[in-house]
Order: structure tokens, then sequence, then C-alpha cells
């Protein structure tokens, strides 16, 4: 059985002799729960939900002490990703900005490529800004309310967050995944401005605006760490 919440998905393993609810982050990052056999889901599901922060906490120690992904070299032909595309790189002699998105390739000054990422992480902020105010607008009127400020920062492990005086902020790297995904975090936000905790009544409001939103859900526990940064 797999359980999914937030953006972690949990392998469950239920054992007939077992008496007590175990959860071990495995050397892949991959996540086990051992549980008794017959325990209701709610109560794993809590289980698991009191363990996020400490979950996050060992996948980020892991992280830490794995082979760092090879870094760009921001060399022609590299591709970089961008609402679920990967656009090729192409340096250029001249330009009138440093970096720019062009006829379906990322353009970049041979001059900047010391700073390459600099500029990658700066447009991906520029543009997931008014990516994400579109959509948050367009979602507003299904949802019944709508956030009265929109950020993107780097949220660290988080794709997003609600702030407590009704504004929404977006992880700079949602901007990469998937539109479809990325529509699944702009709604998760929004609705906790009518339900601040994932309770049944929040995943309702959920599944009203995106009826397929446990699809997004599981693709993006499944692969959004593979499309996060530059
Ligand atoms: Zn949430």
């Amino acid at each position: 059985m797999r359980l999914t919440l937030d953006d972690l998905a949990v392998e469950v393993r239920f054992s007939t002799r077992r008496k007590t609810v175990e959860l071990t982050v495995e050397r892949d990052g991959s996540l086990t729960v051992r549980a008794p056999l017959g325990i209701e889901a709610e109560v794993l599901e809590g289980f698991v939900r009191d363990k996020q922060l400490w979950i996050y906490t060992k996948l980020a120690e892991k992280n830490a002490l794995r082979q760092p992904e090879p870094a760009k070299a921001f060399v022609t032909g590299e591709g970089f990703k961008y609402l679920g595309r990967s656009y090729r790189l192409l340096l250029v002699d001249e330009e009138d900005v440093p970096l720019k998105l062009e006829a379906g390739r990322f353009k970049l000054l041979r001059s900047e490529v010391g700073r390459g990422r600099d500029h990658f992480v700066a447009w991906y902020k520029a543009h997931a800004l008014p990516w994400f105010r579109r959509r948050v607008k367009l979602y507003a009127p299904q949802i019944g309310a709508e956030a009265n400020r929109v950020e993107v920062r780097d949220l660290g492990y988080r794709w997003g967050s609600c702030g407590q005086t009704g504004g929404v902020n977006f992880n700079w790297q949602t901007i990469l995944l998937p539109a479809g995904v990325a529509d699944y975090v702009a709604v998760h936000e929004q609705v906790h401005l009518r339900a601040p905790n994932h309770s049944p009544e929040f995943w309702t409001r959920v599944e009203r605006v995106l009826p397929d939103y446990k699809q997004r859900k599981e693709w993006m526990a499944a692969n959004g760490a593979g499309f996060v940064g530059v």
C-alpha cells in the first residue's frame, strides 16, 4: 500500500507480528512505514503527519550527504526546465538581456556564463510571479477566496506556503514543474485560506476545483525532486 501526504509518498508494509508503527527513511530517500495489520488508515496517516517535520529534516540530511547532482555547466545544448518542458541552452555573443527564452531555446550571453545560475534563478523568479498571480486569480472564484498577496521566493523543501495574513507564497522552483502540477500547488495554497489544515474538508475543497488532484499530487511526490535545481 502507498500513502501520499502532501509531497511525500510512503510505502506501507503491514505485519501481523508488529505492535507498533515505525517510520524509516531508506538509503535512497524513500519512506517506509511498518505497521500492525488492521491499523486504521486515519491513525496511520496521523502518525506520518506528526512526523512530517522529522521526515523533511532527515531527507535534507540525506540530500546533503548524497553526491551532488552534476552542477549545470551552462554550455550550449544543456537542458533547462520550465513548466515541465526542457529547453536547450544556446550561448550567444550578443543580446539585449543576459538571458531569455526565445524560439524554444534559452539564450545566455556567453560573457555571463560565470553568473549563469544567478541569471536562471532570476529568470525563473521573474516568470513564476506573473504566472502564479494569474493562476491564483483564475481559481479564486471556484475556491471562494483570493490571496491578497502572491510572492515567489526560495522556500527550501516546500513548493508553496500559505501566510497568516491572507497571502500565498510559491517556491520559484515550482515553475519548473509541469503546468498542471504547478496549478495543483497554486490551488492547494489558496484553499488553505478557507481551510488551514489538511482536514477532510480541505481535500474536499481541493477536489472540487481539481477533481484529479490526487494524480497531480502523486506525480509530484514521485517526480518532483527530479525537477528542482539549476
Ligand atoms: Zn498544505
